[in-house]
């Protein structure tokens, strides 16, 4: 695709447009597509690609020069394609999908050279002790970087400069150490137990050059990560870059460490808690080729890569993988994508893979890879149904006695015990028991869930807080809130009381910033707690070597929602929970308190049996016309006055196309009718699974009245999210 290109070029700017521009190329100026450029737009320069060759070439002498070209790879086609496809298929505007492509304008300028030191044998006249060690440190003769010299000796930069003004030293530009070094792969070949060894011949018989997707299912400890390193091995053997992309990296420190003792180096990292400048030189070591392997938040999916060979998803299941904002983009279906544009395998990974990628695998449009024991001969958990009908906690507490009991047997035997609660703070209602007030976000539709540490109440919506008031604000009477329910706070209380001796900890992603959050997984890790009350936060990828017993308080927590996922979500989660338990020598169990203890997602947990939950939900699927054998879209209006948000949806709906197999569904409130004070609207289109639902939406959206004032819609192409 090298081809150079005629004087005028389309360039998408990296800007909410629909498509890209038409410029000049100034004489003397080359650019082939994918030349990242500035061009003037409204006034200013902007950042943008040369996408290819104008639809039309009129207005010729009326167009703008293309102000630079930066001097960095043009972006790979299939960069450039994957951008066009994602655009296409959720409707967001190509300008804004290149935007998660062109973060800054810093990553394009050249690599910033550092200040560094050399001797030059001059010895000054005044010596201390400081310009001793100094010398010392940079006597092998080379060049040394400022930093690196106060580091090593231990002296103030003062001494350095000091010792340049002497003539001891001199200065000069050194170009930066390379963010991240290349990973070896025949570092640390480990050893594959049988069955890990014939899930890896069955990802090799995938070409390493060629597109092609493999789901690796394996049961929690099975050994997952063993298996795609290898994967990631081969690749770098094959001179291509790989990516692995997880749900939640901030708070996988130890998947990092892993990977380094695999190959040696650590791999390069993509994620929101990068400071810019790393950001810069990650990307810029992408698009040059210097690094080869990246571990990542869903957001690395648009990285530069140029020789990209394997996009590795592990947790695929997992709905952070959804981009609910800007783009809303799904980055497992999209890593699909962008490995077919690149002749480049796809892993998935899961012990609970989504029902969508089971259906491919059973198609056989995916290859299945199996993984049905844990590595090392660790069982899986036995799994035990608690029916709170029959043996209800006593009044006031959360704990059944029987799992109470199990939990002191386990501390006894001095192992640690998993409390998980898939709810944040003390109680998810507050009322007055004087005059029955319930608190209630003033923005949101949603009741106001107290965070008893803090003090405060707090909406899980928009993030509202307020003191816990000492007076009820409806009717005046003291000291009168009663908190209703609880969330892992006021489980935390108990537990104090019952369980007095105990080494605890409370886990949940409020509870401090991701480096605390961090410090506590590694002591656990180590032992130092006994009992652990965890959120989702702890259910997922840790490996706590002492675990050995998991108890769930609310395992009908997640089916209580109007979604169409809710029970593949529950038996995710509680799969993901009680697989915390017996990873190591020692036998695990796990108690689900129930009051269905016959649905068919306890069930399939009780007899471990993933087979019967898949080919039932399939079936439930299929009943339904609901995906994977259907399409569902979503459209929220919202506004600010509820009769306006109703209003247009009502106009929209009455727009719509009729379409062989289509069925529309709403107006109607959404569940979370209000958020931050925008009333919210919901329409859903559902489709046969050949239908072109993304192409529908559009031509919907297009036909029907404009958008005015403050009323909005968000299309939602796959939604995974129904509130
Ligand atoms: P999964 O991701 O499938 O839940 P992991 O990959 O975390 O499982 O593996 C579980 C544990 O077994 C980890 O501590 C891992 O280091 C260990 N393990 C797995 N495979 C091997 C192997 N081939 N050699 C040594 N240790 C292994
Ligand atoms: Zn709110």
């Amino acid at each position: 695709m090298d081809q150079w290109l005629p004087d005028i070029v389309a360039v998408m700017v990296s800007v909410s447009v629909e498509g890209p521009y038409s410029y000049r190329v100034p004489p003397g100026m080359q650019v082939v597509r994918g030349s990242i450029v500035a061009v003037p737009l409204v006034g200013r320069l902007t950042l943008g690609v040369v996408w290819g060759v104008p639809k039309d070439n009129t207005a010729h002498n009326r167009l703008k020069d293309i102000e630079q070209v930066y001097d960095t790879p043009p972006l790979s086609d299939e960069l450039l394609r994957t951008v066009d496809w994602v655009s296409r298929y959720t409707l967001a505007p190509p300008g804004l999908v290149l935007r998660s492509v062109l973060r800054s304008s810093e990553a394009l300028e050249p690599e910033r050279q550092v200040m560094a030191y050399r001797k030059t044998g001059h010895e000054p006249e005044r010596m201390t002790p400081a310009r001793y060690r100094v010398l010392d440190t940079v006597a092998d003769g080379l060049a040394w970087a400022k930093s690196a010299i106060v580091g090593a000796s231990g002296v103030s930069a003062s001494v350095v400069e000091g010792l340049e003004r002497a003539g001891a030293l001199e200065r000069l530009e050194i170009p930066a150490p390379p963010i991240a070094l290349k990973p070896d792969p025949e570092a640390a070949v480990p050893t594959l137990s049988a069955e890990q060894a014939t899930a890896l011949s069955q990802i090799r018989e995938l070409d390493v050059r060629k597109f092609g997707v493999a789901l690796l299912d394996g049961v929690t400890g099975g050994g997952k990560t063993e298996v795609f390193f290898e994967a990631v091995a081969d690749t770098l053997r094959a001179g291509r870059q790989a990516l692995i992309i997880l749900p939640e990296i901030a708070l996988t420190h130890t998947f990092i460490d892993r990977f380094a003792r695999r190959f040696g180096t650590r791999p390069a990292e993509w994620h929101s808690d990068m400071t810019p400048s790393q950001r810069s030189r990650t990307w810029r070591g992408i698009t040059n080729g210097e690094i080869r392997a990246v571990v990542g938040a869903r957001s690395a999916l648009f990285l530069p890569f140029h020789e990209l060979g394997l996009i590795v998803l592990d947790e695929e299941h997992d709905g952070a993988f959804k981009q609910n904002d800007g783009v809303n983009y799904h980055a497992r279906d999209m890593a699909v994508v962008r490995a077919k544009f690149a002749e480049a395998r796809v892993i998935l990974s899961s012990a609970t893979p989504s029902v969508e990628s089971r259906n491919n695998a059973n198609a056989g449009r995916y290859k299945h890879v199996l993984l049905t024991s844990r590595f090392a001969d660790a069982g899986m958990p036995d799994i035990t149904a608690l029916d709170m009908r029959e043996e209800p906690p006593e009044k006031g507490t959360w704990i059944a006695p029987r799992l109470a009991r199990e939990v002191f047997a386990t501390l006894d035997r001095g192992e640690q015990a998993l409390l998980f609660l898939n709810r944040r703070g003390y109680a998810p209602l507050t009322l007055c028991r004087a005059c029955g007030h319930q608190y209630q976000c003033p923005d949101c539709s949603a009741w106001l869930v107290e965070h008893r540490f803090r003090g405060v109440l707090m909406c899980h919506h928009c993030g509202h807080e307020q003191k816990r008031p000492k007076i009820c604000s409806a009717c005046g009477v003291e000291d009168s809130l009663i908190p209703i329910g609880p969330g892992i706070e006021r489980i935390a209380e108990e537990v104090a009381v019952r369980f007095p001796d105990a080494r605890t900890v409370i886990l949940s992603s409020d509870m401090g910033s991701n480096s605390q959050l961090r410090d506590r997984f590694s002591e656990i890790e180590k032992g130092e707690y006994d009992l652990v009350i965890g959120t989702q936060l702890v259910a997922k990828g840790h490996h706590f070597e002492k675990l050995t017993l998991v108890g769930v308080l609310d395992a009908d927590l997640g089916l209580a929602h109007g979604d169409p996922r809710a029970a593949e979500k529950t038996f995710q989660i509680l799969t993901q929970v009680t697989g915390r338990a017996g990873r190591a020598a020692k036998a695990g169990r796990a108690f689900l308190q129930t009051y269905h203890p016959d649905h068919p997602v306890m069930q399939a947990m009780v007899k471990q049996d993933r087979e019967a939950f898949y080919a039932h939900e399939l079936e439930v699927r299929e009943a339904g016309g609901l995906p994977p054998y259907g399409r569902l879209a979503a459209l929220i209006v919202s506004a600010n006055e509820h009769d306006d948000a109703m209003g247009f949806a009502r106009t929209l709906l009455s727009a719509a196309p009729q379409a062989n197999g289509l069925r529309l569904f709403g107006p109607a409130d959404a569940p979370v009718a209000m958020v931050r004070g925008r009333h919210r609207v919901r329409l859903l289109a559902q489709s046969p699974k050949d239908f072109d639902l993304s192409g529908y939406v559009r031509f919907w959206l297009n036909s029907a009245e404009r958008v005015k004032g403050n009323l909005r819609v968000q299309v939602d192409i796959d939604p995974m999210s129904f509130y």
